[in-house]
């Protein structure tokens, strides 16, 4: 049994879990592997601050990887839960919060004449490309490299080195033939877009992006880059499919769509809108959501789907988020924005905070990041000596340099400056780290 001087109780708990599930964890990156040390096990969270199983409290800028915006246990999203749980947990019919949530979404997104709820992103992504196919006709679908849409079968290629063409299957379990359709291309390119275009007219179902990508750290798309698409699918017949499950109804009102104003064809969401729940959905044109079943032959189902006791989480946490929360948030980002950035300035460590909205990371490097390949180029190896001390400082962030930290209205100055009061030491660690 492996022991932890930090984190002892975690560390057991860990052995544990090692035993009964593969790698110890229900999702990969919650394992520490790319920093290292042990997973914290937490028991529960209120407002900005997590407590782990060791009693360790840290301020959390993970915020369970966007969904939390209001903060953890937030009072009135506990009792529109509590509410509903007491009147019975699943009834696999229709109900009227599952409408209500509909109507949310259907009047903040301009866009999406139509919704269906499904219960994460990963199903979400999955059904719009499958009704994409289904209502064009057609077989292949565009991802950029960077980008992640969920665990879906055809979305987990990813372009190797080399010239981007039809991608390979990036896990075993993919075949060649579920990977064979998807063609997978730098982001912020557009060139490219339209070259895979030209090479096969009329065979694209979809483009399907990160409205703005947070999954390579947070990259946002270039000027230009998403209506260029969006001009692309439509002049071939192509739907565009803007994946906003971590941007949608975080990074404004309106999500991503209510900074950039790009009409998608289809969309689809999750994280915010299930309020820690799993909630998530897909939507968009009336006339292409009308080929789903029951109305049409696209066939996408769910037992749990529209789940009364997530619809009222999410529906008590979309009611919420206000144009004063939102201000909220941005401004929260804005301050550890600078914060982190004049850490790393007075340590004379090359960094760059790119922000999307409220969502930002860190890249080691000074250079331009504007797809994944600068992403990579990254000196990664400085966010572990930096995560590790922010960490043992009570200070809990991704545990990797390519994802987005979150916040939430929740984070009040008092959190700010236990944040403040970690970064010096870390960005220290982080200038004297070697590869
Ligand atoms: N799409 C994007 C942009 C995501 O960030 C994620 C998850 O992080 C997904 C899809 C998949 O969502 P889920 O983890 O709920 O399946």
């Amino acid at each position: 049994m492996a022991y932890s001087y930090e984190a002892p109780v975690s560390q057991t708990l860990f052995d544990r879990a090692s035993h009964v599930t593969p790698g110890g964890v229900n999702s990969p990156v919650r394992a520490f592997r790319a920093v290292g040390g042990t997973p914290r096990f937490i028991v529960s969270g209120k407002g900005p601050y997590l407590t782990d199983a060791d009693g360790r409290e840290y301020v959390d800028l993970v915020c369970s990887w966007g969904p939390m915006i209001l903060g953890h246990a937030h009072p009135e999203v506990t009792a529109a839960v509590q509410e509903a749980v007491a009147r019975g947990t699943s009834f696999g019919t229709p109900g009227e919060g599952e409408v209500a949530l509909a109507e949310e979404i259907v009047a903040r997104i301009e866009p999406v004449e139509q919704v269906r709820l499904v219960s994460s992103g990963t199903e979400a992504t999955m059904s719009a490309i499958r009704l994409a196919r289904g209502f064009t006709g057609r077989a292949k679908v565009v991802k950029f490299a960077g980008c992640y849409h969920g665990h879906v079968d055809a979305l987990l290629a990813a372009a190797g080195s080399g010239v981007a063409t039809f991608g390979l299957p990036d896990t075993p379990g993919v075949t060649g033939a579920q990977a064979g359709d998807t063609i997978v291309l730098p982001y912020n390119d557009l060139e490219a877009v339209r070259a895979a275009f030209a090479a096969q007219p009329g065979e694209i179902a979809c483009v399907i992006t990160e409205a703005s990508p947070g999954n390579m750290g947070v990259v946002p798309p270039l000027d230009g880059f998403n209506a260029g698409l969006k001009e692309i699918c439509a002049a071939d017949g192509a739907l565009y499919i803007s994946d906003e499950v971590m941007t949608g109804f975080r990074t404004s009102k309106a999500g991503w769509y209510g900074i950039d104003g790009v009409q998608p064809d289809l969309m689809t969401f999750g994280k915010v809108m299930g309020g820690g729940f799993p909630a998530a959905a897909f939507g968009g044109r009336a006339d292409v959501m009308a080929r789903l079943a029951p109305a049409g032959p696209v066939y996408q189902a769910g037992t749990l789907s529209g789940n009364p006791v997530a619809t009222a989480a999410g529906l008590a946490q979309l009611r919420l988020l206000d144009d004063a929360a939102y201000a909220k948030v941005d401004a929260v980002s804005a301050e550890l924005r600078s914060l982190v950035g004049e850490a790393f300035t007075k340590e004379g460590v090359a960094h760059t905070v790119s922000a999307a909205s409220n969502m930002f990371s860190v890249f080691f490097t000074d250079e331009p990041v504007h797809d994944y390949e600068d992403a990579k180029k990254q000196e990664a190896f400085r966010f572990t000596a930096f995560f590790h001390s922010m960490l043992k400082q009570g200070v809990y962030l991704p545990p990797s340099a390519f994802e987005s930290w979150f916040v939430s209205t929740a984070h009040d100055a008092q959190a700010l400056e236990r944040i403040a009061a970690a970064l010096p030491a870390a960005a220290r660690a982080a200038s004297e780290a070697v590869a």
